[in-house]
């Protein structure tokens, strides 16, 4: 399998590549991590099995897409392939470091810039994607509102049911999120959608990164209220965002609402506590 990968690379980049070490890499949720090296370069390598290939794909084009906006640093894809039972994705190696307060700033300007990139106005995405390995839809919608009561909130009550959740009827949790954002109309922005610290880095050179992205068109809000989930990011990323786009005030109200989505995905993704954790979370709505 690995000679055909390492084939595969020489093909995308044009240049002989054979694989002098391997190494896993940890630190992942979903999938497996590991460190090609061969001669002067590395690439990293995640690998599933074949039916994931798709996860990767949209992995890429997310990856692809950021790239483009210039704004943000993000790992450099190379391809996608299937090789046997498995699927994988090749991206450049990055050497990530500590970063300092001057690093942390910078990525709270840079994905303040990524959110101000101009897109087609709509809120949704070119094709569905994953959060973790639930499937996350992103047909394209106009509303907000409408956006992110249906396929967000909706379809993960909707997944969570099934698991066996004790949830509130979700037709009625819908409409009472389409309540509270109602009047709430932001622009449209090109998301991280997975934003929390595990997926932030600082190169050794201390150049900001973000990795692993669900991305999809949608309210930079949702992006910044996940850094403030599971904690992680220091004051100066937030210093550094608002001095290119400062939050709105309404911001304070609608943050558990936006973190509803990730804690309903952890319960369809883990289980455990997050249930009730939902539970209490939709109650307060
Ligand atoms: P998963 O999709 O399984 O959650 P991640 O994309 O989050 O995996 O990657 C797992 C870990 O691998 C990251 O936390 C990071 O430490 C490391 N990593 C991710 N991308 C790169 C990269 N391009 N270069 C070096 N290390 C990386």
């Amino acid at each position: 399998m690995w000679d055909q990968i390492a084939k595969e690379i020489s093909t995308w980049t044009g240049e002989p590549f054979e694989i002098g070490d391997r190494s896993s890499v940890g630190g992942g949720c979903i999938n497996q991590g590991y460190c090609l090296r061969g001669g002067d370069v590395a690439y990293f390598i995640k690998l599933n099995s074949a039916a994931q290939e798709s996860m990767f794909q949209a992995e890429a084009l997310a990856l692809n897409q950021m790239a483009a906006t210039g704004t943000i640093r993000v790992p450099k894809p190379l391809g996608v392939g299937v090789v046997g039972e498995s699927s994988y994705i090749v991206m450049e190696w990055l050497e990530f470091g500590r970063g300092t307060s001057l690093s942390w700033e910078k990525m709270g300007r840079d994905l303040a810039a990524l959110h101000q990139a101009p897109g087609r106005g709509q809120f949704g995405w070119d094709r569905n994607n994953t959060i973790g390995s639930t499937p996350q839809i992103n047909d394209w919608l106009e509303n907000w509102a409408d956006f992110f009561a249906e396929q967000r909130i909706g379809f993960q009550l909707h997944l969570a049911k099934r698991r066996g959740g004790n949830f509130p009827d979700p037709g009625k949790v819908v409409a009472r999120v389409r309540e509270i954002l109602a009047d709430w109309q932001p622009p449209p922005s090109l998301l991280h959608g997975d934003l929390w610290s595990g997926n932030a880095a600082c190169t050794v050179a201390g150049e900001p990164v973000i990795l692993d992205p669900a991305t999809y068109w949608g309210d930079r809000e949702a992006d910044i209220a996940m850094t403030e989930l599971f904690g992680g990011f220091p004051a100066h990323f937030y210093s550094g965002y608002e001095a290119v786009w400062p939050l709105d005030p309404g911001y304070r109200h609608r943050k558990p609402l936006y973190n509803l989505y990730h804690i309903l995905n952890h319960f369809n993704l883990f289980g455990g506590g997050y249930g009730s954790q939902a539970a209490r979370m939709i109650d307060q709505l």
